[in-house]
């Protein structure tokens, strides 16, 4: 069997030999020296040097946007999201749900996000950008340097879901002039699922203090914020996976830090592209993320192809939600896999695509 999925992936064994020890209770110091220390490497791989800036939640990367929803957004903003697939929509979902008001940016499929889209909200009062900088549903890896201008022309603050981009691609918060930064364990961490971080710049972190009542209680951040200061969090925390981070951060280091490891993602990623290519399949022209690549079928049914690679061989791929699904699968790039399972894929994806087209 083999993960060539988003998240959980193919988790390094190295990551899952943690559970070969016991773990220490959470309200010890032993065990807030490990959550210190293993923010403290996150932060500095997202490239936040705001000290004491990132908290992590026991949930899913879409409590964390919508905890951030929760906490960061004051009565009288007025907000801008970034629509360009089933995240960018989940955040519209979110900011529905709490009957908060926006704008959004709707890109259709295929469609790249530009300065032109940007323009007509530019000096029109917005106050907040929303993106998922990374849209993971198309494989749309948005301009993060268009996004910042924007957001600095107009004294914004910028929110950006890095969950699918996060130790694939670059990204720093810093240099990006971000606020928040959302990432979940299951993706580019390689993490089992369940722990989401969220990383605040100095004027986040102030704005949340100034912000009277979180809107959820279980997710105050200002509870959050005030706990992790002594490694700690509210409540009962995911001990294991924060034992898992502190393998996986070792792993990054050895293997030669943050550089080093998204080279190796881009490896594989451009190994997978010029094969496929090099058998006239089809990736679309947008830019892409090194995480996943979408591939795009006419005349076969992606989603059906999803099942024949999964039940004949034990591989899996992601499929795509919505009015993509028949039309495109998404193979990621992360997880512990090799050149040779790529080679391994791809052979087989072959052979799925020549049983569906009727030619075995
Ligand atoms: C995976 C992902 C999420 C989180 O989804 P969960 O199922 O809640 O973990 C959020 N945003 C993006 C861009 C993602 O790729």
């Amino acid at each position: 069997m083999k993960l060539f999925t988003l998240g959980p992936v193919e988790i390094y064994p190295e990551v899952l030999s943690v559970y070969n020890n016991s773990f220490v209770h959470f309200r010890t110091d032993e065990y807030s020296d490990i959550v210190k220390n293993c923010l403290q490497s996150v932060s500095k791989l997202i490239g936040n040097s705001t000290k004491d800036s990132m908290i992590y939640l026991t949930a899913s990367g879409t409590a964390a946007m919508e905890a951030t929803i929760e906490n960061c957004i004051l009565e009288n903003d007025k907000i801008l999201v970034i629509n360009g697939g089933t995240f960018g929509k989940r955040f519209c979902q979110l900011l529905n749900w709490h009957k908060i008001p926006f704008s959004s940016i709707d890109l259709k499929w295929n469609e790249t996000l530009t300065y032109k889209h940007l323009d007509n909200f530019d000096k029109e009062g917005y106050t907040v950008l929303f993106v998922n900088l990374h849209e993971t549903s198309t494989g749309q890896l948005y301009n993060i340097e268009i996004l910042s201008d924007f957001c600095k022309r107009n004294n914004m603050l910028l929110i950006v879901d890095a969950i699918s981009t996060f130790l694939a691609d670059d990204y720093n918060m810093d240099a990006s002039n971000i606020d928040v930064t959302i990432i979940s364990s299951q993706k580019g961490l390689c993490l089992s699922p369940g722990m989401s971080m969220v990383s605040f710049s100095d004027r986040m972190l102030n704005r949340i203090y100034k912000n009277s009542k979180s809107a959820s209680a279980y997710f105050d951040f200002k509870d959050y914020i005030d706990n992790i200061k002594r490694g700690q969090t509210p409540y009962t925390p995911a001990v294991h996976i924060m034992y898992q981070l502190q393998s996986m951060l070792e792993l990054i280091k050895n293997s030669g830090g943050k550089q080093v490891w998204i080279h190796t993602i881009k490896e594989k990623c451009d190994y997978f592209r010029d094969q496929v290519i090099s058998k006239n399949l089809k990736i679309p022209n947008y830019s892409l993320s090194n995480m996943l690549t979408p591939l795009i079928f006419e005349d076969i049914n992606a989603y059906e192809l999803i099942q024949v690679l999964k039940n004949k061989y034990r591989i899996f791929v992601n499929p795509c939600g919505g009015e993509l699904a028949n039309r495109l699968l998404r193979v990621s790039h992360i997880g512990n896999t090799s050149l040779e399972d790529i080679d391994d894929l791809v052979k087989k994806l072959l052979f799925c695509i020549e049983e569906l087209k009727g030619a075995i």
